[in-house]
């Protein structure tokens, strides 16, 4: 079974290896939950830092989640952060401070590295990939292997948690009317700052309105997301944006208030049937963590909730609710979605099943004793 609950049998001859570096991270261990039971991929390595290294996965993580962890992880020995991992590929759920040179030399040593970190999202050359957005960025990858002197590695990045919502949103609103300018507030769970993360006594029964960085990739990420990769570099979308962004004493799942102005006029109804109607194409579907309709609209006037519709479409997609009409701009609503699912773990997993689907991961990493090299049957 497929972390989206769909039965998947794998388009490819064997699984593809997968390492995790800085599994031991809040990130980490979702990307080691899901990755269990994974139908194309198979978990064989994972790195963290120098305390965690040399020390077998159960002993180096404080595992966070209600599952134990998987059987395949826990005897695994944590390894350094050394581009000699036995795998095919890597995800990266790094600490920002590492994940800049470490994810640069893995590329170089030829693993494809799908990237959860900030450090190279914003690169000219890096796609910053929401499959269902702009899957069309992956054309970017040739010409970053070309400008870096990579042979089969590359990096692609999945965008900032609160964007990844945010985003998948937008892109139904920008494709039928076209989007002038927003305003956004978020109010984003305590999960999101990592581990330990905030301190309980600055965030229990309270709110922060400053997280370090946050508004500013707010502000940037979308522009690339929904701009244009024209041949040779990223065309920004030219979209006004200004974001307000919130710590609350919640556990898991951002909560987004949005102004939107639209190029073309909408009515209510016409803003919540494109909304209603996103849907994904038959390639996209059939990647094991995608879910058809990857926004879902609520009608309650009280609705969505963290605690309630956080794990909407297995946590892969974007609650929303209270479409409305905004005094300031044209239109206002309220969207959640899952920032350890939505916003990093699962959306680096949909990214690799995206580039294994479309050719750019294979075996030719070989392992001890084995030859062949793989390639997708899709
Ligand atoms: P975290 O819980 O603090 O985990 C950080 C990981 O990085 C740990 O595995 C840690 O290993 C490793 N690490 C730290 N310093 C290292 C070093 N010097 N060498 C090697 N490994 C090192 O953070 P997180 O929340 O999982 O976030 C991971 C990345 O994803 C960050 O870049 C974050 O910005 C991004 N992200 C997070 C979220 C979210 O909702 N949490 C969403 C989107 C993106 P040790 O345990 O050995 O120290």
């Amino acid at each position: 079974m497929s972390p989206a609950g769909k039965p998947s049998q794998p388009p490819f001859a064997k699984k593809f290896r997968a390492g995790i570096l800085g599994a031991t991270g809040i990130v980490g261990q979702r990307l080691v939950q899901l990755l269990a039971e994974h139908p194309w991929f198979e978990l064989t390595e994972l790195a963290a830092s120098e305390r965690s290294s040399g020390k077998k996965y159960s002993e180096a993580v404080k595992w966070h989640l209600k599952e134990a962890i998987p059987a395949a992880a826990t005897d695994l020995v944590v390894k350094m952060l050394e581009p000699t991992l036995d795998c095919d590929f890597v995800f990266s759920a790094l600490d920002s401070s590492v994940a800049g040179p470490a994810e640069e030399a893995f590329a170089s040593a030829g693993y494809p590295v799908v990237s959860n970190s900030k450090n190279h999202r914003m690169s000219p050359d890096v796609p910053l990939l929401i499959p269902e957005v702009n899957a069309d960025h992956l054309d970017a990858i040739p010409t970053q292997q070309k400008n870096r002197g990579f042979g089969t590695g590359f990096i692609v990045t999945n965008p900032n948690c609160s964007t990844a919502g945010l985003v998948l949103v937008l892109k139904p609103l920008a494709d039928a009317f076209g989007l002038e300018r927003m305003f956004v507030v978020t109010m984003q769970a305590i999960s999101g700052a990592g581990y330990p993360g905030v301190p309980s006594l600055d965030i229990l029964g309270n709110v922060v309105p400053f997280i370090s960085g946050e508004e500013e990739k707010m502000e940037e990420e979308p522009q690339k997301l929904l701009g244009k990769w024209d041949g040779s570099r990223f065309v920004e979308a030219g979209l006004g944006i200004s974001a307000h962004c919130n710590r609350v004493p919640v556990e898991n799942g951002h909560l987004e208030c949005v102004s939107l102005s639209l190029k073309k006029i909408a009515t209510l109804s016409e803003v919540r049937e494109a909304l209603r109607s996103f849907a994904v194409s038959d390639e996209l579907a059939a990647l094991p963590t995608a879910v058809r309709n990857p926004v879902i609209v609520l009608d309650e006037d009280n609705r969505p909730q963290p605690r309630r519709d956080v794990e909407a479409g297995h946590g892969m997609a974007a609650a929303v609710g209270r479409v409305r009409e905004c005094p300031l701009l044209d239109v206002k609503l309220t969207l959640l979605s899952h920032n350890l699912l939505r916003g990093a773990a699962g959306a680096a997993l949909l990214n690799a099943e995206l580039l294994a689907s479309r050719g750019f991961i294979s075996r030719t990493r070989v392992a001890s004793g084995e030859t062949a090299q793989t390639q997708p049957v899709l």
